[in-house]
């Protein structure tokens, strides 16, 4: 029985950059747990056709999080990053228009803009009608019932699938938001106007992927992370962990950025291990294309149901010298795609938590009673969050500030 006093389960960005926040503030004594043979989690890169392949799909570093960038900048210079203004576009009618679609639609053809405007003009959020609680409802609620179909219900029925039905709106704010007024202004002087999504700016590195830094974090703890190292079970009410190898580990306190529905437990209430059994996500293949995409954006979205794919990352136009592109698909869609392209691919099990109504109750109540064990919840999985990494990793600096405090 191996014993420790911070034990962390997974080596992506949050479990790393607590690590080594820990090791900052001279904490010697925690260990990371983790399943694959290297760190990084979703934020891993290969090289593939010469050039840097994000597995987790494409990943970008918001330049307005500093914290954070700070803090990556210690492994991997400033010098050594692009800082790009976000170029980002749907492909829709044959042709490509900036994201999002309602702060330019001045690029459209005039009788499609006109539609798309009196699709806002009396779509329920001005008219008065109350803010639904689903997703779809909100969709038409917000854009009207012709982007709804055009555009915002195709491209998230491929990310989504029957799940679209049973998303709430709780997460929303991670979208871009434009009032009418601000439709009709960007229309009128043509530029976009509202608040934009995020990574409106962005760093990418010069030479390498995004999964660069996190392998360079990890070498600089090299000794706290244990590979090859899949928690299979936890008993809550001992602080108990055991590994695929049999391995077991006795901790004070343990802090989890793993997926709660990946491992056994035991010493949690019935109530919250049904809990744990609802939690949904959803696993996305990257595959690399070795063809030039043809555009000058960054990523495109893809509404057109015909193909299986959502996304499309123009790699050519964000890591210097390469070629290619590679494409993000729901595992469900992928089919016969991917016998007709061939290349490199990587499938990610767990790629999306999914904000399903019922999942903020769920998470509230399971966090509180590990809480009480001493068991913490951070990160994409320990929270069930759909979180950007520099989110998850901001929060990871905080608690280890925190836990120096306390512990
Ligand atoms: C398609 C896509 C695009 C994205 N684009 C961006 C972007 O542009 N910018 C951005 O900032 N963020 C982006 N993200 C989000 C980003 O990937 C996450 O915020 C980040 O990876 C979360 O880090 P994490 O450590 O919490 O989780 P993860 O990265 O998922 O790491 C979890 C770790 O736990 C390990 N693990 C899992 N199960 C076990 C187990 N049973 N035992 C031991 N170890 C285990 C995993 O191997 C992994 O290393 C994107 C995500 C996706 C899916």
């Amino acid at each position: 029985m191996n014993k420790v006093k911070i034990l962390i389960l997974g080596a992506g960005p949050s479990g790393l950059v607590l690590g080594r926040c820990l090791h900052d503030r001279g904490e010697k004594d925690f260990l990371i747990l983790e399943k694959e043979k290297e760190a990084g989690g979703l934020c891993r890169s290969l090289t593939v056709d010469g050039a840097p392949f994000d597995i987790g799909g494409g990943h970008f570093l918001d330049a307005k999080n500093r914290p954070v960038c700070d803090l990556l900048f210690r492994f991997l210079p400033e010098e050594e990053w692009n800082l790009y203004e976000r170029d980002s576009r749907i492909r829709i009618h044959g042709m490509e228009i900036s994201h999002p679609l309602e702060a330019n639609l001045y690029q459209l053809p005039e009788t499609i803009r006109n539609e798309y405007l009196e699709s806002i003009r009396i779509a329920g959020c001005n008219t008065g009608e109350k803010m639904p609680e689903r997703f779809t409802e909100w969709i038409r609620w917000k854009l009207g019932d012709r982007i709804a179909e055009d555009y915002m219900l195709p491209y998230n029925r491929k990310l989504f699938a029957d799940t679209l039905n049973d998303l709430g709106t709780y997460w929303l704010h991670k979208l871009p938001n434009v009032s009418y007024e601000e439709t009709l202004r960007s229309v009128r002087e043509h530029q976009s106007y509202g608040t934009q999504p995020g990574h409106a700016r962005f760093y990418y590195p010069k030479k390498y992927g995004y999964g660069e830094v996190f392998r360079r974090i990890a070498e600089s703890i090299d000794n706290k992370v244990r590979y090859d190292s899949s928690v299979i079970f936890m008993d809550a009410g001992e602080r108990l962990v055991r590994c695929a190898d049999g391995s077991e580990y006795r901790a004070d306190l343990i802090v989890t950025t793993i997926p709660w529905n990946s491992f056994e437990t035991v010493g949690l209430s019935p109530d919250v291990k049904e809990g744990i059994k609802k939690l949904r996500s959803s696993s996305i293949e990257t595959r690399y294309v070795q063809k030039s995409a043809g555009s000058k954006a960054h990523w495109l979205y893809i509404p057109d149901e015909t193909l299986p794919y959502h996304r499309i990352l123009c790699r050519e136009n964000f890591a210097p010298g390469s070629r290619g592109y590679w494409v993000e698909t729901r595992a469900e869609r992928c089919g016969s795609y991917r016998d007709e392209e061939g290349g490199f691919a990587y499938m990610n099990e767990y790629a999306y938590p999914l904000n399903t109504i019922g999942k903020p109750m769920i998470m509230e109540r399971l966090l509180k009673e590990a809480g009480k064990r001493k068991i913490l919840g951070i990160g994409r999985w320990g929270k069930h969050s759909h979180d950007n990494s520099d989110t998850v990793m901001e929060a990871a600096m905080k608690l280890a500030v925190e836990l120096m405090g306390n512990i």
